[in-house]
């Protein structure tokens, strides 16, 4: 069994050719879901719906998010219409009472859907109408991913880190704003002075995401603020992965990211932007996967690889450098038993 935590581009790239290493029907993915929304009333969850896209065969891998081939009608009537009533397009974060006057789920999330700020397709705001109406009926997150993953013919196990709300928020000098605004609607132009998980502390991890932190974890190359930071912020998670062998690929090459917002961000919660930056941000990684530029010298045993993932083929290269490391250190362990 393996577990893989998961954001939205970095841990999706890696599962796209991570089957033939390892067995998808012995494998959880735990996707973040501190930068999900509640957009005119509707849960999107952007991480989860990338590997459930990408499960299913139809994520759109220009973009990394939506279905590929989608059509935006509905989107592009709410530009019309907002447009012919005169809004401004643009994020509509609701005032702080209605933010936690709805669903509990949906708490320091919710925008309006007046100029529909984030572009949902329309079959993707299928999946949204389905996931938010089993809420309503009475289903936990959890347990609607797991309808979801079906419906999607997932091979993998698909796991929200929780059943409760996580917001993230980006406090930045133009104010605080929600993770999708900053990224979405400011194209992370802001200048970050903090980040904040808002509703951590109360929250808890699912136990089927606790259930998966006893196996051996992978942490793909995701952006260690705002996808994995949101689940190390959950009671229990740190401690979990301490105790289990724990494998991390680095979303950069020394201090080149891939793509994304993630040097800025670690930069303003206090890391260097950098390999060695994750390896601090993970105290509880047994090991790394670096690329074979990547010359940072780490206190943890480290396989080096091209990290660069451009399809499966590449995929699978790295996902076999994974599970070397992996293998070493269940060895040693071994070993150290014996
Ligand atoms: P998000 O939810 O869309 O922010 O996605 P993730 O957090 O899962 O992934 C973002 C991270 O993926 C960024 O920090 C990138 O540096 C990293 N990334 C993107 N492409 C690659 C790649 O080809 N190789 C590696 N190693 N990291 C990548």
């Amino acid at each position: 069994m393996v577990t893989f935590l998961a954001g939205g581009t970095g841990t999706p790239k890696l599962l796209d050719g991570a089957a033939d290493v390892f067995d998808p029907a012995e494998t959880t993915v735990v996707g973040n879901s501190g930068d999900d929304v509640e957009l005119g009333g509707l849960l999107v969850c952007p991480d989860v719906d990338t590997v459930l896209f990408h499960g299913g065969g139809v994520l759109d891998t220009d973009r990394w998010w939506g279905i590929a081939d989608d059509t935006t009608e509905t989107n592009a009537e709410l530009h019309r219409l907002a447009d012919a009533a005169g809004f401004e397009p643009g994020p509509r974060y609701l005032d702080d009472e209605a933010q936690v006057a709805g669903r509990d789920i949906a708490r320091w999330r919710r925008f309006s859907g007046v100029a529909e700020f984030m572009e949902i397709g329309d079959k993707d705001r299928a999946v949204h109408v389905t996931r938010t109406s089993l809420l309503d009926e009475g289903n936990s997150l959890t347990e609607v991913t797991r309808i979801l993953a079906d419906a999607f013919d997932l091979a993998v196990d698909l796991v929200p880190m929780s059943d409760d709300p996580v917001a993230s928020i980006i406090h930045t000098d133009e104010g605080a704003m929600h993770f999708q605004e900053f990224w979405v609607a400011e194209r992370a132009a802001p200048a970050v002075e903090d980040v904040e998980f808002r509703g951590a502390d109360e929250a808890r991890p699912s136990s089927e995401t606790l259930d998966a932190l006893a196996d051996p974890v992978v942490v793909g190359p995701s952006n260690p603020v705002t996808s994995i930071g949101p689940m190390l912020a959950l009671p229990g998670v740190e401690r979990a992965l301490h105790e289990t062998p724990v494998v991390a690929v680095s979303p950069f090459v020394e201090d080149e990211v891939f793509s994304g917002p993630a040097a800025k961000l670690m930069e303003a919660v206090g890391y260097e932007a950098s390999t060695a930056g994750v390896a601090e941000a993970y105290p509880f990684a047994d090991a790394f996967v670096l690329d074979t530029a990547d010359g940072t010298e780490l206190d943890r045993p480290v396989v080096r690889t091209d990290t660069k993932i451009d399809g499966p083929a590449d995929a699978e290269r790295v996902a076999r450098a994974v599970a070397k490391a992996l293998a070493e250190l269940t060895d040693s362990a071994g070993a150290e038993a014996a």
